[in-house]
C-alpha cells in the first residue's frame, strides 16, 4: 500500500498547501488511456498528464526504447562527449520545426527551456553591442512556467506568480488577443503590442507568448493572424520572436506545431511536455543559425549547461516518441477528436452555469461562470470513472491522441452531466 499519510504529511504537490492538503489519489499502474487506483477504481484518463501523454501510456514501443538504451547506458555528461540519441532527436525536431530553427540546446523541462529562450535572446543582443535590450515583451493571460524569468513573463495580474511581482524582473504587456481562432482579426488588436514597441525600442529583446493557444493561463484559442502580425512587427522593430509551444507543439492543435496556423517561424521556439511521450522530463529550446552565429561571435560561447542535458535515455524516448507520432496517422486522430468534442460538448451551451465551449484540435474546453472547486469536483469525476483537473473556472479535456470515441465519450458525458450540476461528492 502507498503510504498516504507520508505523502500528505512530507511531499509537495503541485500547488498545493502542506497544513491542508487536497486529497491525491493512489495510482497503481497505468496502460493506454487507463489509470489505475490503487483501490482498484479504473479511470478513463482526460489529461495526457497535462499535455504529455499522447501516446498513452505504456506504450509497447517507448517502453522498448527505455529499454534498449538502459542496454548501452542511461546518462552520459554531455560536456566534452556526445551521443547518437541527442544527434538523431535533433536531426528530427530541426527537419520537423517550421522553417529556420536550425541549432537545438536540450534541457531538462518546459520552464527550463523558456529560461535558455530568454538567455539566448538577451546574449543575442549583448552580442550585438546593445546590452540595454533585456526586457520581454509578453502578452496577458501568458502562462511560460514556474521559474524566475518564466513567471516574469506569465501574466503579472490573475497568473499565478503575483505573489512574487516585487522580486521579478519587470516586464511589458500587451492585451491578450480577443479575436478567436478561425476569425479574421479585430481592427485594432495589434495597435498596443505595436505602441510598446515603439515606445520602448532599445529595451526589447524579445516577443515571448504561446502561439495560438494561451494554454495554462486561460485555455484559450486566438485568431492565427494576431500571430501572423506579431511576427510582422518583431520584424519591423527587429525584435526576436519566442514561440513557446511546451502545450502545443506535437499535434495538439491540429498541426504538428500551432505555429503552422499563421505560417510563421519563430526566431526562438521552446518544445517540452509531449516531447518524450509523457514518458520523461525533457525540453528543448530550437534557434536560427543567425542568433546562434551572433551569440558566437569574436569567441562567444553561450552561457548554459545543465548537468542532465540531453539525457540519453530521454532524447532515446523522445526519438521514439515523435517518430510514433509522425509515423501515424496523427492528424486524422486529431481531426477524429476535435470533431467528436465539438459534437458531444454543444450540450453543455443549453446550462446557465456555462460561459462558453471552445474545441481546437484535441483541447475540448468548458469555461464556467464561476469557480470549480477542485476536491470536490474531483471526487465527483474519480467517481464516474474519469479523471479530470480542471482549475478555476475552466474544465478541460486534452486526451491521449489513442483515445477510442467509446472512451472519450465517457469523458464527454461527463463533462456535460457536471454542467447541469449541482455537483454533490
Ligand atoms: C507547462 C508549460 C510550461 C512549463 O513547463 P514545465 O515542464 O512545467 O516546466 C511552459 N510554457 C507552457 C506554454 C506550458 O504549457
Amino acid at each position: 500500500m502507498i503510504d498516504t499519510d507520508f505523502d500528505k504529511n512530507h511531499l509537495w504537490h503541485p500547488y498545493t498547501s502542506m497544513q491542508n492538503p487536497l486529497p491525491v489519489y493512489p495510482v497503481s499502474g497505468a496502460e493506454g488511456v487507463k489509470i489505475f487506483l490503487e483501490d482498484g477504481t479504473v479511470l478513463i484518463d482526460g489529461m495526457a498528464s497535462w499535455w504529455s501523454a499522447i501516446h498513452g501510456y505504456r506504450h509497447p514501443v517507448l517502453d522498448q526504447a527505455v529499454k534498449t538504451q538502459l542496454e548501452s547506458m542511461a546518462h552520459i555528461m554531455f560536456g566534452g562527449l556526445t551521443h547518437a540519441p541527442a544527434v538523431e532527436l535533433g536531426k528530427l525536431l530541426v527537419k520537423l520545426t517550421p522553417p529556420g530553427l536550425e541549432r537545438v540546446f536540450l534541457s531538462d523541462s518546459g520552464s527550463v527551456s523558456v529560461e535558455v529562450a530568454i538567455k539566448m535572446a538577451l546574449q543575442y543582443w549583448i552580442s550585438r553591442g546593445e546590452p540595454k535590450r533585456h526586457r520581454l515583451l509578453s502578452i496577458r493571460k501568458g502562462y511560460h512556467g514556474d521559474t524566475f524569468a518564466a513567471m516574469s513573463v506569465c501574466d503579472p495580474v490573475t497568473g499565478m506568480h503575483h505573489l512574487f511581482s516585487h522580486a521579478l524582473q519587470s516586464q511589458l504587456f500587451a492585451p491578450e488577443p480577443a479575436s478567436p481562432f478561425g476569425q479574421p482579426l479585430a481592427a485594432g488588436e495589434h495597435d498596443q503590442i505595436e505602441q510598446l514597441l515603439t515606445q520602448h525600442a532599445g529595451e526589447i529583446a524579445a516577443v515571448i507568448l504561446e502561439p495560438v493557444v494561451q494554454g495554462a493561463g486561460r485555455m484559450h484559442f486566438y485568431s492565427a493572424d494576431y500571430l501572423k502580425g506579431v511576427r510582422e512587427l518583431c520584424n519591423r522593430y527587429d525584435v526576436l520572436l519566442i514561440a513557446d509551444e511546451i502545450a502545443t507543439g506535437f499535434g495538439r492543435t491540429g498541426k504538428l506545431f500551432a505555429c503552422e496556423h499563421a505560417g510563421i517561424s519563430p526566431d526562438i521556439l521552446c518544445l517540452g511536455k509531449a516531447l518524450t511521450g509523457g514518458y520523461m522530463t525533457l525540453a528543448a529550446t530550437l534557434c536560427t543559425d543567425h542568433i546562434a552565429e551572433v551569440i558566437s561571435t569574436d569567441g562567444g560561447v553561450f552561457m548554459h549547461g545543465p548537468t542532465f542535458m540531453a539525457n540519453p535515455l530521454a532524447c532515446a524516448t523522445a526519438l521514439a516518441s515523435v517518430n510514433l507520432l509522425v509515423n501515424s496517422p496523427w492528424q486524422q486522430n486529431i481531426a477524429r477528436i476535435e470533431q467528436q468534442l465539438t459534437s458531444q460538448l454543444a450540450p453543455c451551451a443549453n446550462a446557465d452555469s456555462v460561459l462558453d465551449i471552445r474545441v481546437l484540435g484535441a483541447i475540448g474546453v468548458v469555461e464556467m461562470r464561476e469557480d470549480i472547486e477542485m476536491a470536490t469536483a474531483q471526487a465527483w469525476f474519480v467517481e464516474r470513472g474519469v479523471w479530470l483537473r480542471p482549475f478555476g473556472k475552466l474544465l478541460y479535456t486534452m486526451p491521449p491522441y489513442i483515445i477510442e470515441p467509446d472512451q472519450l465519450e465517457v469523458i464527454t458525458s461527463v463533462m456535460v452531466e457536471f454542467t447541469r450540476g449541482p455537483v454533490k461528492s
